[in-house]
């Protein structure tokens, strides 16, 4: 007997043994017979002509058939159907064949029904891997969305909180007028001196809140003007000095090539970005530590580090602290003064800096050995700033034009 009379005498209980084994229910084990018979014609096309192209159309859609049950149950069915279909060929072959046309029709379409396997488990493969980052891109969206409404809600808080905080602020302001016209009680105006910290305090959450969606947004602006690096340590060491005298620590600003140097930059926002990072190191060492800036020129950039003998950072949190609410799971850092030791903010103060270094086209990072509170390995900030020698908006290069690099070498000694 033929390969294709061998075929042609099997097929009926070929469909018939598939169909019962794998298809339930009437309705579906019509439309299966029907796919079985087109898959049986093209295998005998397949037989006839050797070219394993007969079938593909047909292991194409079986390939991308799998329900949404199949796929959210991560099984492979169509590569389970087709093992079986494999499996129940050979047994029906055995039962209906005699031996020898068994064997030689099980050598001829063996190799076909291995292509078939390959072809149907890369196209279900496929369909999975489509369907997987379907659901990736899904959750993103959904992710950039929650962001977005986080952002949202800090900047609609901050601006709502910043009306009765500016109230509460005018009225201690006037009873401090009055306390003084009236000759002034220590009492109150201490309480008020008190009230007043609070306030300032809480100007500075809100001004950071506003900070954070702004760079959140994209609508952080800078205002670009010649700026020196010596300059913006020198305020910072003055604005610092008397927590650094009470907290008995040390701070060192080495001189390095390129902090004289005359860079184009918004001062204002650097030096809020320098505070962070030199308040950070105050926060986080203790009593009687040494705080060391320091820097270098690097090929278009300058660098500025900030190092400290506090009690470091794991690498575990060196990966989100620059991330908005970065360290709002640790509560117990919740407290506190900005420069008390170890007294946590709401995590916003490196998220800021980083937003206001990358816009001025710059980069942030951190080494630490780790977090120890005994050992104290300490932190390095590494700030990279792009040296921008020339203003980009024409209107400011005129304003500036005639800024002498060296001019403020007479300034440094104040440092
Ligand atoms: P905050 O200080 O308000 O919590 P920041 O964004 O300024 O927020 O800092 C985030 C976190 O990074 C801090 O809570 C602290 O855990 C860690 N951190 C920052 N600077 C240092 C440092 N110099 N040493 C150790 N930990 C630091």
């Amino acid at each position: 007997m033929t390969i294709q009379e061998s075929l042609q005498q099997i097929r009926p209980i070929w469909v018939e043994r598939i169909a019962h084994e794998l298809a339930s229910g009437e309705g579906v084990r019509v439309g299966f017979m029907e796919q079985l018979d087109r898959f049986y014609d093209m295998l005998e096309q397949t037989v006839a002509t050797g070219n394993t192209a007969w079938l593909d159309p047909i292991l194409y859609d079986w390939g991308h058939s799998p329900t949404e049950t199949n796929l959210d149950g991560g099984d492979y069915y169509v590569s389970f159907v087709m093992n079986r279909i494999i499996a129940i060929t050979i047994d029906v072959a055995r039962e209906t064949l005699s031996k020898e046309d068994a064997l030689e029709m099980i050598a001829a379409i063996t190799p076909i029904f291995t292509h078939s396997l390959s072809v149907v488990v890369r196209y279900e493969m496929e369909t999975r891997v489509a369907r997987i980052s379907n659901e990736l891109n899904k959750a993103q969206e959904k992710l950039q969305q929650l962001d977005q409404s986080k952002s949202n809600f800090l900047s609609v808080t901050a601006h709502e909180l910043k009306t009765p905080l500016t109230l509460i602020e005018g009225y201690t302001t006037m009873m401090v007028d009055i306390v003084e016209q009236s000759g002034g009680q220590s009492e109150i105006d201490s309480l008020l001196k008190g009230v007043n910290t609070g306030i300032q305090r809480m100007r500075r959450i809100i001004e950071d809140m506003l900070d954070v969606s702004l760079i959140d947004n994209n609508l952080l602006k800078l205002n670009f003007q010649p700026l020196w690096i010596t300059h913006l340590l020198g305020l910072l060491q003055n604005e610092l000095k008397k927590v650094i005298a009470q907290r008995k620590l040390n701070l060192i600003i080495s001189e390095f090539e390129g902090w004289s140097m005359m860079l184009y930059g918004d001062s204002e926002r650097i030096y809020q970005a320098l505070l962070n990072v030199v308040t950070n190191a105050v926060k986080y060492t203790p009593d009687g530590g040494m705080i060391t800036i320091d820097g270098r020129m690097l090929p278009g950039f300058v660098e500025i580090t900030v190092s400290d003998t506090g009690i470091g950072i794991s690498p575990k949190d060196q990966a989100t602290i620059f991330e908005k609410f970065g360290q709002l799971g640790r509560t117990n850092l919740h407290s506190s003064g900005k420069t008390k030791f170890k007294g946590g903010g709401p995590g916003l103060g490196l998220p800021i800096t980083k937003g206001i270094i990358e816009a001025h086209g710059g980069t942030i990072w951190v080494e630490s050995e780790g977090y120890d509170e005994v050992k104290l390995p300490g932190s390095t900030f590494h700030i990279l700033l792009p040296t921008r020698t020339e203003a980009s908006d024409p209107r400011v290069a005129k304003l500036f034009g005639e800024v002498d690099q060296n001019k403020s070498d007479t300034q440094q000694s104040t440092i």
